[in-house]
């Protein structure tokens, strides 16, 4: 396993001479138009520079990008840039063009032709920085094109993907710590709007960078008013969606947790003459890039979306976000809300809360994770086809299909085999290194994935618990996610009803009595 240490550094083994600040901030300002650096941006492109690790956790729309687009300019060679969506990578992809940096994306949308052309100009160094999805690089030719441009900084977009403890994990994501080795080890860059302590370890651990340097910069957003909408029937909560709609004349996302909620709703707000359009997962992908183009342009106010909306957007000048129905933790929630207002100009998060609704997130947790009697099956598979083969490696294809097991499944559990040291992933598949030594060893494996349940419904629950408190909404926001910011934010709609002199909580985890049919 390589370390910091032995790892080829940013610094002197390219011949790398690090650039003055001065000559920074004139490229900033002349391709990026930015006048003045926020909070961390400096800190993270300096210890960039320096060849250093960095984990940056900065809040939606604080200018994450800019903390590794402006030192790819400088570094002498390829910055890599994982980033889990496409339309992330497309948003990304324009906006960097119009800055005239020479920029590439390798995703599903190329043809196999347009990505060897891609890879082609990859290998002969023609470009500064490259967006890849992580399923790109599971492909050994990809990987090989861009070990041989070499890579002088490898970001992690997105970052809390690659913690199986957060809400948008991505099996190929656990895959980048055996391809960053593969390219040689360059400095990492992993960077997140989201992240607990717990999950904030997770990544540095997956990723293998324990030493990195961590640059936070809290999570409070002062133009972000915080609001739950608390409502006894669904007529009541019709109403007060309405209400907001004509109190915000700006564009807004509304999300559900299903899909069939979208629709629902959408229908019923085009039925009210509202102009609206939906957005989720069972919509053709061409029709969904139209949807969400045309909402960038302004064609319609309002998006009634499941969560397959909105991860790396960036519309500044969303007005508010409201949850119909609330998510399946406070990451999420935040992460979606936070969608609102990065323009900084006032915007509103209003949460509409029913107890009830809780019954759906409990069903999807319920699928979510591998069964134990799936990581079982698939670990005896695995090593009767190593014996069968006396122990030359196998491929994750010819695993998938004699366990019988969904492939995202096998993924996740081959992913679990490697961090217990079982396997390695190479070039030529999947190689044993050792067996379980003992059945508490092995009984730990097995029950990984009970623990992850358990741990999922425990955040499920302090979702809820937002909902119902009569404290400050910020506090308690700050406090989940453990930041330092704990005095109140006078402004959510807790702060405001007490300064009224509604109630007096001075507890941010005071629950307030439910009404009678919540
Ligand atoms: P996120 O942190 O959510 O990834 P982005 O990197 O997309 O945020 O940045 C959000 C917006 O802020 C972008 O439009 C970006 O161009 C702009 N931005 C970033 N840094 C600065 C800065 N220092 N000054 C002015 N605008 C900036």
């Amino acid at each position: 396993m390589a370390t910091t240490d032995d790892r080829d550094a940013a610094g002197e083994a390219h011949g790398f001479r690090r650039p003055s600040w001065k000559a920074l901030a004139a490229e900033a300002r002349e391709r990026f138009g930015v006048e003045q650096f926020r909070p961390g941006q400096r800190e993270i492109i300096e210890a960039l520079l320096d060849g250093k690790d960095v984990l940056g956790v900065m809040p939606t729309g604080a200018g994450k990008s800019l903390c590794f687009q402006l030192p790819a300019l400088f570094l002498p060679k390829l910055t890599v840039v994982v980033s889990p969506l496409l339309a992330l990578m497309q948003d990304q992809h324009e906006k960097l063009s119009d800055a005239a940096v020479d920029v590439v994306k390798l995703d599903s949308t190329l043809t196999a032709r347009e990505a060897d052309a891609v890879a082609r100009e990859v290998r002969r160094g023609q470009h500064e920085l490259i967006y890849v999805t992580p399923e790109q690089l599971e492909k050994p030719e990809r990987l090989e094109a861009l070990r041989k441009a070499g890579v002088s900084l490898f970001v992690v977009d997105e970052a809390h993907c690659v913690s199986q403890w957060g809400h948008d994990f991505r099996p190929a994501f656990l895959a980048l710590r055996d391809a960053v080795q593969q390219l040689g080890r360059p400095p990492l860059l992993a960077v997140t709007a989201t992240a607990t302590p717990q999950v904030r370890e997770d990544v540095l651990r997956q990723l293998g960078m324990e030493s990195a340097e961590r640059v936070n910069t809290g999570i409070r957003r002062d133009n972000l008013h915080l609001e739950v909408a608390r409502t006894v029937n669904p007529e009541a909560k019709r109403a007060r969606m309405m209400k907001l709609l004509q109190e915000e004349q700006g564009t807004g996302i509304i999300y559900t947790a299903t899909v069939r909620k979208a629709e629902e709703v959408y229908q019923w707000l085009k039925d009210a003459g509202v102009e609206a359009e939906r957005y989720h997962g069972q919509m053709k992908s061409s029709e969904r890039q139209e949807v969400q183009q045309r909402f960038m342009e302004n064609g319609y106010r309002v998006i009634v979306a499941t969560k397959a909306f909105g991860l790396g957007i960036d519309k500044p000048d969303i007005r508010f976000v409201a949850h119909w129905q609330f998510p399946d933790s406070l990451e999420s929630y935040y992460q979606e809300a936070g969608r609102a207002g990065r323009d900084g100009a006032p915007a509103r998060a209003v949460l509409f809360y029913r107890l009830e609704d809780r019954r759906i997130q409990s069903y999807f947790l319920g699928g979510k994770y591998p069964r134990r009697e799936e990581s079982q099956a698939l670990y005896s598979v695995l090593r009767e086809l190593w014996a069968h083969r006396q122990g030359k490696p196998v491929s994750l294809k010819v695993l998938t299909e004699a366990s019988g097991l969904p492939a995202n499944r096998v993924k996740v559990l081959v992913a679990q085999l490697a961090g217990a040291g079982i396997l390695e992933r190479g070039p030529r598949g999947l190689k044993q290194l050792r067996d379980f030594e003992t059945n508490e060893e092995l009984d730990d494996y097995l029950t990984t994935y009970e623990k992850r349940h358990q741990n999922d419904r425990e955040r499920l629950q302090q979702m809820m618990r937002y909902g119902q408190t009569t404290g400050c909404r910020w506090r308690f926001i700050s406090e989940y996610f453990d930041e330092p910011e704990h005095e109140e934010c006078q402004r959510c709609d807790n702060c405001e009803e007490r300064a009224a002199g509604h109630f007096d909580a001075t507890s941010p985890t005071a629950i307030a009595t439910p009404p009678a049919a919540s």
